[in-house]
C-alpha cells in the first residue's frame, strides 16, 4: 500500500536528482508583485528535510526543505527592502519577506560550527537541478507544530521510503561536526 503521508510538496512525488552542471541560480519569494530575488552561486550542501518549528515551510507541509551555502555565495539582487530578520536572537538570522513570509536566506554570524554558512530553501530556486535532501532532521519536532504523535510511525516510514533517514536532531555526521568544533574550542581535542 503506498504511503500517502505528505512530507513536503517538493519531495512528495519522489526525490529529483541533482543536475551535475548546476551552478546556482535565483531564489524567489512568493510575492507576485516585486518578489525578493536572491542570487546563489554554486550548488547547495547538506540539503535535508527539517521538522523544526523555526524553518519556513510552504502551506500545509509538515517539513521544510533546507540546505546551506557559503555566505559569500549569497547576494540579494532585488527588493531587499522587503526583508526582515524573523528572530534576531536565533543562531540562524532568517531573513524573511515581510509580505509573503518566505524565508530567503539565514546567515550564521555567531561563533559556531556553522559560522559563515547561510541556510536557504532550495525549492525557491527558479532553476531545477539543486542537490536533493539526503536525510530528515528534527523529525519529532513536527509534534510541536501540532502533528498528532500517533502519526509519527507513518511519517518516519514515509521518510525512509523517500530515502530520507529520519533523525530527531541533525544527522550523525553533522552532529559529530558540531561536537568536534566544540571540543576543539574547549581544548578537549587538539585544534
Ligand atoms: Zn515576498
Ligand atoms: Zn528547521
Amino acid at each position: 500500500m503506498p504511503n500517502s503521508v505528505s512530507i513536503h510538496p517538493a519531495i512528495d512525488s519522489g526525490i529529483k536528482p541533482a543536475a551535475p552542471n548546476f551552478s546556482g541560480g535565483t531564489l524567489l519569494c512568493a510575492c507576485t508583485n516585486k518578489p525578493v530575488k536572491v542570487a546563489i552561486k554554486g550548488q547547495v550542501e547538506h540539503n535535508h528535510a527539517c521538522g523544526c518549528t523555526k524553518c519556513w515551510k510552504p502551506q500545509g507541509a509538515a517539513f521544510s526543505v533546507v540546505a546551506v551555502v557559503p555566505h559569500d555565495n549569497v547576494t540579494v539582487i532585488e527588493n531587499g527592502d522587503k526583508l526582515a530578520v524573523v528572530d534576531p536572537d536565533a543562531l540562524i538570522q532568517r531573513h524573511a519577506c515581510k509580505e509573503c513570509g518566505v524565508h530567503m536566506y539565514g546567515p550564521v554570524e555567531r561563533e559556531h560550527a556553522f559560522q559563515g554558512l547561510d541556510f536557504i530553501h532550495p525549492e525557491r530556486f527558479q532553476e531545477s537541478g539543486w542537490a536533493p535532501p539526503g536525510f530528515a532532521a528534527f523529525v519529532s519536532s513536527v509534534i510541536e507544530s501540532g502533528v498528532d504523535p500517533s502519526r509519527m510511525d507513518g511519517i518516519r516510514a514515509r521518510l525512509r521510503e523517500l530515502g530520507l533517514e529520519p533523525y530527531d536532531c541533525l544527522s550523525p555526521p553533522l552532529m559529530d561536526f558540531v561536537a568536534t568544533w566544540v571540543a576543539k574550542r574547549s581544548g578537549a581535542l587538539a585544534a
